[in-house]
């Protein structure tokens, strides 16, 4: 019996995808059999690949992180990219008991105080919630740029979410942000109104704000955090999102 080596075979897979283009990737992925999941914060790069998705009636279950704190916005960006594609986005939610008891120990907006208290925000209400929505699931789809940020700059086509058991795949990972706006602009694809206010990524309310001229992409996300790899633990398999899927 011929053993796989799962890093071995995300490799093989990224240099296959890297010779396709955005539709081909996708399609590929598809193709490979197994629940295929793709998470989209209905970010602009996210509303490229469920436009994708949607357009070419691709099996890929669309989903998102509803964590209860979300702009008005992308509430509505929700609704509209359902109508839109007539495709539907299933909503994963914290439970009510992991918000209770996160509110008691540090406050609902606790997450200000301190890194811990933000890693186990976003554990309850971003990282339990993912772990639903990847359950049995073969292959993690995402909108990961190179170009998002400094930590994000060797993001590849393909690699192994060892934690997680599974491919996670980013078909976007050597898209600029002027290629995503110009596929934007000729297909039509919905996109959060923020974006044009100065918020090219946009998460929960209280933990993003607006950029300033010549800030990196994310430098509005826990702007008030001055790690420069701060993320939320959904793209990180070490010690911070370990912490925060602890709590
Ligand atoms: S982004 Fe902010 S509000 Fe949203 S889950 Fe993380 S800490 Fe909580």
């Amino acid at each position: 019996m011929t053993v796989i080596n799962p890093i071995e075979e995300a490799e093989a897979l990224a240099d296959k995808l890297s010779g396709l283009d955005l539709a081909g990737r996708l399609s590929f992925v598809a193709g490979l059999g197994g629940r295929v999941v793709f998470t989209t914060s209905l970010g602009i790069e996210d509303q490229v690949i469920t436009a994708e998705i949607g357009t070419h009636r691709l099996p890929i279950d669309v989903v998102t992180l509803q964590t209860g704190r979300l702009f008005p916005e992308t509430l509505a960006l929700i609704d509209e990219t359902e109508s839109q594609y007539d495709i539907h986005i299933t909503r994963y939610e914290p439970e009510q008991a992991d918000i209770d008891a996160y509110a008691a120990k540090y406050g609902i907006n606790g997450f200000y105080e301190s890194v811990e208290a933000r890693h186990a925000c976003c554990g309850v209400r971003k990282l339990k919630p993912l772990a639903r929505a990847l359950a049995g699931a073969t292959i993690w789809i995402t909108g990961l740029r190179r170009g998002q940020s400094a930590n994000r700059a060797e993001t590849p086509f393909a690699e192994y979410d060892a934690e997680r058991h599974l491919l996670k795949v980013n078909p976007l990972a050597d898209w600029d942000i002027e290629k995503i706006k110009a596929f934007v602009a000729d297909n039509g694809v919905p996109v959060n109104p923020m974006h044009a206010r100065g918020y090219p990524s946009i998460g929960c309310e209280p933990c993003t704000r607006a950029i300033k001229p010549g800030e990196p992409e994310r430098a509005g996300r826990w702007w008030w955090e001055q790690d420069e790899k701060r993320e939320c633990g959904l793209h990180v398999a070490e010690e911070a999102a370990a912490i925060a899927v602890q709590q």
